[in-house]
C-alpha cells in the first residue's frame, strides 16, 4: 500500500462507489443484476432465500486502534455469512452499506474493500449493492447476506428434540483471549506510547479474533453425509448463552460436560497468562463464529467422521434445567455468563 492519500471528496459519491465496485465479477447464476441500478435482482430458481443483516459500529463492535481495515472488511462479511450457514443454507450475495467520515481516505477504503473482496472470493459470494453515506464521527458498517437452501431444509433454533446430542464445531474461547491481549496492549500503549506491543507468540488467539472464518465446511459436511441438524445457530456470544437460546426456543433443558469442551492448547496457555480459566473462556467468550447444533443420537456414527465436531452434551426435558458437569463431577446451572464468571 502506498502512502498516497486521495480525499474521498475528489471522487464524489458516485465516483467512489464506481471506484470501489468496478472490478466485481459475478460468481453466482442467481445474481441476475448487481451493482449499478436502483436495486439488485436475484433468482434462486425454486430454492428458498435466507436473509440476515448486521450493523457494526466503531467503538461498540470494533476498535480501529488495533483492527487493520483489511481484517475489518473481511470480518464484516464473515460474521454475516456465518449467520447464513447457521441456517444450513449457502450464502450467495451480500450488500454492504457504509457510513464514513472524511477521516478516511480512498486508500483506506480500498484496504477495507480488499478484505471484503477476499471474503467474497473465498466463500463464493457476490457483492451486489449497498449504500454510502457520510458519518459525523465513527465508521459504520452494515452488511446484509442472502443465501439459498433447498425447500424446507433450513434449520431453526426452536426445533431441537429431547435426547438430541449437542455439538459444536472447532475450538471455543480463542477469540476472547485474543481480545484480552489486544486490549492489554492498547492500555499499555495509551499509558506509554513509546512501548511496542508485545503480542509475540499469541498469533493464534489474535488471529481468531481479527480474522475469523465461517463454517462453510461443516454445512457442506452435513450435505454430503445427509445429516440435517434438528436445531442450529452460530456462536457469536459464547457457548453458554447460545445453548440457553436453543433450550429456551426449543423448550428443553441441556447438560454440557466440561471435559468435552473443545479448547485449543494455544488458547489454554494464553488464558493461563491472564490467570483465567480456559473453561470460562470456552463457555462465555464470544466471537468464535463456530456452529452450535443438535442432532438425533442415531446420527452419531456419521458425525464422528468429522474430527472438527465435538459432542459437548445432550438435550433434556425442560424441567431438568440447563447445567454443566465439571471435570470434578459437580453440577452447576448454566448462565449466560457461564458457570464461572470471567475475572
Ligand atoms: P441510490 O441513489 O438508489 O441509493 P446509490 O447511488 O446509493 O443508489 O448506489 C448506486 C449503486 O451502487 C447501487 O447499485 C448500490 O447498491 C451500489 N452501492 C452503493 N454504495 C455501495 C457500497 N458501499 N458498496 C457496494 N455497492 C454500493
Ligand atoms: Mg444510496
Amino acid at each position: 500500500m502506498s502512502n498516497e492519500r486521495t480525499e474521498i471528496g475528489s471522487l464524489g459519491e458516485f465516483g467512489l462507489i464506481e471506484h470501489l465496485t468496478k472490478n466485481i465479477e459475478i460468481q453466482n447464476a442467481s445474481t441476475v443484476l448487481g451493482v449499478g441500478d436502483d436495486a439488485a435482482v436475484i433468482d434462486h430458481f425454486g430454492k428458498q432465500t435466507v436473509i440476515s443483516t448486521d450493523l457494526l459500529l466503531e467503538g461498540v463492535h470494533f476498535d480501529l486502534s488495533y483492527t487493520p481495515l483489511k481484517h475489518l472488511g473481511y470480518k464484516s462479511v464473515i460474521v454475516n455469512l456465518s449467520d447464513i450457514y447457521a441456517m444450513n443454507a449457502v450464502p450467495t450475495q451480500i450488500t454492504l452499506s457504509l457510513g464514513i467520515s472524511n477521516r478516511f481516505s480512498v486508500e483506506s477504503l480500498d484496504e477495507f474493500y480488499e478484505g471484503v473482496y477476499a471474503a467474497c472470493e473465498k466463500y463464493d459470494v457476490d457483492l451486489i449493492g449497498g449504500d454510502t453515506t457520510s458519518s459525523q464521527k465513527g465508521f459504520i458498517i452494515s452488511v446484509t447476506a442472502l443465501g439459498e437452501v433447498a425447500p424446507d431444509k433450513f434449520v431453526k433454533r426452536s426445533t431441537a428434540q429431547k435426547g438430541d446430542l449437542l455439538c459444536v464445531s472447532g475450538f471455543l474461547g480463542s477469540a476472547y483471549v485474543g481480545l484480552l491481549f489486544l486490549e492489554r496492549e492498547k492500555k499499555i500503549f495509551m499509558e506509554s506510547p513509546g512501548v511496542q506491543p508485545d503480542l509475540e507468540g499469541e498469533t493464534y488467539v489474535i488471529g481468531k479474533l481479527l480474522k475469523p472464518e465461517a463454517r462453510k465446511d461443516v454445512v457442506e459436511f452435513f450435505a454430503k453425509q445427509e445429516i440435517t441438524p434438528t436445531a442450529m445457530m452460530d456462536i457469536s456470544d459464547g457457548l453458554s448463552s447460545e445453548a440457553l437460546h436453543i433450550c429456551r426456543q426449543s423448550n428443553l433443558g441441556c447438560v454440557i460436560y466440561e471435559e468435552k469442551l473443545p479448547v485449543a492448547d494455544e488458547m489454554k496457555k494464553a488464558a493461563y497468562k491472564f490467570e483465567i480459566d480456559p473453561t470460562a473462556c470456552a463457555l462465555s467468550g464470544g466471537e468464535d463464529y463456530e456452529l452450535l447444533f443438535t442432532i438425533p443420537q442415531s446420527e452419531y456414527d456419521k458425525l464422528v467422521l468429522n474430527e472438527d465436531i465435538s459432542v459437548v452434551g445432550y438435550m433434556t426435558e425442560p424441567e431438568a434445567g440447563s447445567h454443566i458437569i465439571t471435570k470434578g463431577g459437580s453440577k452447576h446451572a448454566l448462565t449466560a455468563q457461564g458457570w464461572n464468571h470471567l475475572k
